[in-house]
């Protein structure tokens, strides 16, 4: 199983920065090591010129952060999974904290969300994860059961397994530079790693990518770990230079 070394550029770079960024990318890494998979999702508009960057270089793919359950329709700001393969994404990001907490999405919605990107060909990253709050209030295997459960209600078992992977991140540790510790993130991923096995029959081959507060400096430990298939990287993947650190650790 390869590991999925995942960019997530957030709400930044126009699409010359896009451009620049993919080009500098590809130049420090070279063809990935064949144990690795580079994913990068740029803003919408950047999709297109990030995905002429890679051309048909291996090892390489782009998606969009998020998507509509819908083919098309009055939808005013959404964007559908053939928008998404038209400018060039083979993946969809769906549940993403940000989405979830500052935007208000329901776990409801981000199901609808996966199950149609998977069903119109789109592989996923369907992102998990717990509060402070909801961690400390001892609610870390139930919150990542429920957002598991509503999420892949749709999805149909054997599509699953090939298209799709977890992102398991700590809210708490996103862009705070808090990183959960070994300890915590094997716990999450083992616990996440048993109820895919009793959602879908096959879960055992699910990528589980861990997220919060990557840096070059720890991912070596961190996808080390037992059950962490990638990362999914926020600030840290800003940059080509810290980003190639990261997808070579
Ligand atoms: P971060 O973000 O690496 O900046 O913590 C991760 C994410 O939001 O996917």
């Amino acid at each position: 199983m390869k590991k999925l070394m995942a960019a997530n550029w957030k709400m930044y770079k126009t699409r010359e920065e896009a451009a620049m960024t993919i080009a500098a990318l590809m130049l420090a890494v070279g063809m990935p090591p064949a144990d690795r998979e580079v994913l990068v999702f740029p803003p919408f508009t950047a999709i297109e010129c990030v995905s002429a960057g890679i051309g048909d270089a291996d090892g390489y793919a782009v998606g969009g952060q998020d998507v509509y359950p819908a083919a098309e329709g009055a939808f005013t700001g959404e964007i559908s999974p053939a928008m998404l393969k038209d400018a060039g994404a083979t993946w969809a990001l769906t549940g993403h904290s940000e989405r979830r907490h500052v935007l208000g999405e329901s776990d409801e919605l981000v199901g609808r969300k996966t199950a149609f990107a998977l069903e119109q060909g789109l592989h996923v990253v369907l992102c998990i994860g717990e509060t402070l709050q909801e961690r400390e209030a001892g609610q870390l295997a139930a919150v990542l059961a429920r957002q598991l459960e509503t999420g892949l209600a749709g999805v149909p078992k054997d599509v699953a397994v090939a298209n799709l992977a977890i992102a398991y991140e700590p809210v708490w540790a996103i862009g705070t530079g808090k990183v959960a510790g070994p300890a915590e993130i094997l716990d999450a991923h083992a616990t996440v790693r048993r109820q895919l096995q009793q959602l879908l029959a096959t879960g055992s081959e699910l990528r589980i990518l861990y997220g919060g507060s990557v840096k070059p400096e720890n991912t070596a430990e961190i996808i080390s770990l037992d059950n962490v298939d990638g990362v999914l990287v926020g600030g840290a993947s800003l940059q080509a230079e810290s980003f190639s650190r990261i997808v070579l650790a």
